[in-house]
């Protein structure tokens, strides 16, 4: 099978309200979908979703790297996937949103060949759901503790809370929302870098007693010693996000014994091939994973989705980062309760609209 053509389209959906952490707010989804077209028509979707302060790209950076490689992907075989990724590795240095783009393409090109959902291809015979958290972004008590009640009420029972901008207010919501919710509800915490070690271990040692599953990324992505610190000095299970892009990134958490579980993203990890190495090397050593997300469509989602079914260290998964979107034009994800559903389509499952995709179209290869 060879690949005959390579399409990308950026989009910019509108949000259905802000979304607030402690690196910043947005309003928008930008993405860019990319469409690989083969010889034996059939056709890949794969999704980047850049962040300047995350992964280093941007939409630009995205489109401009696409448009520049496109030429040395035709041709490629998307079936010899192992090869064929490793050869677009080699082509360009960093840029992982634009790389997990690709990679997810090809992957959904590999399971509609052989006609199987990518978790089945990935290894996993069974499941067709895992259950996911919805977070919380930062906004004041009141409103924290009403959409956490309304969560609750939509059926979600893992709720993550964002905190890292303000440390006392951050321990006032967060026992507001187990109070509101009850001890059934579980709770997992992001602080997405916002904290000193002293505040973080301040924090979490206070929100102790109310049964939190874990925290992510405490303090700066670089301060794994720090990381070590806050680890030491409370219970609460520590989680490295921002700290663990590659698996090389992954050694240095456990050679700093930084974290007891790592949140892998595809837009991080460059894809799922570089995924399943950070995930086998941590279970190698006793890490469990998450597999998180950014704002993403159903199909970026979707690769999420498929990868934490297939593997077993994946113990959790935060993959909601389509809920928020005034609008897909994917479908075959469906979140019921607090599980997401994968489709029983082969490949990634989903089905793109092109009438719908085209309203949010900004820029196209
Ligand atoms: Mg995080």
């Amino acid at each position: 099978m060879r690949i005959v053509d390579v399409k990308a389209f950026a989009v910019r959906i509108p949000l259905v309200e802000e979304f607030r952490i402690a690196l910043g707010a947005s309003k928008f989804h930008e993405g860019v979908i990319l469409k690989l077209l083969t010889d034996e028509d059939i056709t890949g979707y794969g999704e980047a979703v850049p962040s300047s302060r995350i992964t280093g790209e941007t939409i630009e950076t995205v489109m401009g790297l696409l448009s520049r490689i496109r030429k040395r992907i035709i041709g490629l075989d998307p079936l010899a996937y192992n090869e064929t990724l490793e050869q677009i590795d080699k082509m360009v240095l960093g840029n992982p949103s634009a790389k997990a783009a690709i990679d997810i393409a090809i992957h959904d090109v590999v399971g509609k060949a052989y006609g199987v959902p990518l978790c089945r291809f990935l290894g996993h015979g069974s499941l067709n759901s895992f259950e996911t958290s919805v977070t919380i972004g930062i906004m004041d008590k009141d409103s924290s503790v009403r959409k956490a009640l309304s969560l609750v009420e939509k059926g979600i029972s893992i709720i993550k809370v964002k905190i890292g901008l303000n440390p006392l207010e951050d321990i006032y919501r967060v026992k507001a929302i187990r109070k509101a919710v009850g001890d059934d509800i579980r709770i997992r915490l992001d602080a997405n870098q916002g904290y000193t070690v002293k505040q973080a271990v301040r924090v979490l040692r206070s929100l102790e007693p109310l049964d939190i599953e874990f925290c992510e990324q405490p303090v700066h992505w670089r301060d794994l010693d720090g990381m070590r610190e806050v680890r030491k000095m409370t219970e609460i299970p520590i989680m490295a996000d921002e700290s663990v892009h590659s698996p090389t990134d992954v050694i240095e958490i456990i050679k700093h014994d930084a974290a007891d579980m790592v949140n892998i993203k595809l837009m991080k990890s460059g894809g799922i091939r570089n995924a399943i190495k950070i995930a086998n090397i941590c279970e190698s050593a006793g890490l469990l994973c998450q597999i998180g997300c950014m704002s993403e469509t159903r199909i970026a989602i979707s690769a999420g989705l498929h990868l934490a079914i297939a593997l077993d260290i994946i113990k959790f998964s935060d993959l909601d980062g389509y809920i928020l979107l005034s609008e897909d034009f994917a479908s075959g994800v469906s979140l019921r309760g607090t599980c997401n559903f994968i489709s029983d389509k082969p490949g990634l499952g989903i089905t793109v609209n092109t009438k719908i995709l085209e309203k949010y179209v900004v820029a196209r290869i």
